[in-house]
């Protein structure tokens, strides 16, 4: 039988959502202190995982108390709706430039159609929308209380989105990144640098890492994916290749490749610094997406 939740700590739990079936790829965390939190909520076609996840760790669907997702990108806040309709009793706390696509996704589902095409996009699933009355707003930085003495500090962290946010649980110290960080697949020895279309942007990628940094977390909770220790090399490898992707994609923009062909010599590149020949479908995938990003962020800026 698969698992869906994994203990990280004596409130922490990483759910892992199955994306599109594969485990290991896009994970969710639960924070289970007298107001349950959910972070991140994976694609709209995996809420069912997420839900079996909090069951596991004996957190029914009317127990959660927060829906916090920490973009609006479909693999993070693409179940949210779902699962709200599940959880009555459950508010959505949300960045403030989250907050319209939240409530009405009509927009998110056109440029995300627009870049992952109406195949995948079925296999997503489609965002649902959530009533305004359900959803916070936060800016900068917003204090949450979970009750019997677990809080967190709300941050935002934009650079892979403008409407980021990450999670600090300020007893642990325990740093929910959201994609600040890049993507650390476990089984792959490599990292693939998060910056998608249509927002990426890498001064404030870079600015955020330092901000974080700032906050000296005792240990990272990736949703691509899972815990790591070594919060100083994480920062430090996302902000090296965040820097030396968009100095390669640009030359290569230069020479007139195209996306496939790019993306293609990017893969290369991760599949040498993992030691392995081919890289599996999900890591191709990410690769693509923030080949896409890049491009895009440089049409705009030239
Ligand atoms: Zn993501």
């Amino acid at each position: 039988m698969w698992a869906y939740a994994k203990k990280i700590s004596e409130r922490v739990y990483l759910l892992d959502t199955y994306a599109l079936g594969i485990p290991g790829t896009v994970g969710a965390y639960l924070l289970k202190g007298p107001k349950p939190a959910l972070v991140d909520c994976g694609y709209a076609s995996s809420y069912e995982s997420v839900l079996r996840g909090a069951a596991e760790v004996g957190v029914m669907p009317s127990d959660v108390r927060y829906v916090i997702p920490t973009h609006v990108h479909l693999d993070h806040a693409g179940a949210a709706g779902r699962l709200l309709k599940e959880m009555p009793n459950a508010e959505v706390i949300a960045h403030e430039r989250a907050v319209p696509h939240l409530i009405d996704p009509r927009k998110l589902i056109e440029s995300s159609t627009m870049v992952f095409g109406d195949s995948t996009m079925s296999l997503y699933g489609l965002p649902e929308p959530i009533p305004a009355e359900r959803v916070t707003a936060v800016g900068e930085e917003a204090r949450l209380d979970l009750g019997a003495g677990l809080s967190a500090t709300i941050m935002h962290t934009p650079g892979h989105a403008p409407h980021q946010v990450s999670v600090l649980l300020d007893g642990t110290r325990s740093l929910l990144t959201a994609d600040a960080v890049g993507i650390l697949y476990p089984g792959l020895k490599a990292m693939i640098p998060t910056t998608p279309p249509p927002s990426f942007n890498p001064q404030q990628l870079v600015a955020t890492i330092g901000a974080l940094r700032q906050t000296t977390p005792r240990g990272l909770l990736l949703p691509h994916f899972g815990s790591r220790d070594d919060s100083d090399w994480v920062f430090d490898r996302t902000a090296e290749l965040v820097e030396s992707w968009v100095d390669q994609v640009s030359r290569m923009r230069k020479l007139k490749m195209s996306l496939d062909q790019a993306a293609e010599s990017m893969e290369k590149g991760v599949a040498s610094d993992a030691g392995m020949e081919d890289l599996p479908i999900h890591a191709k995938v990410s690769v693509r997406t923030s080949v896409m990003g890049i491009m895009h962020y440089l049409d705009k800026n030239s």
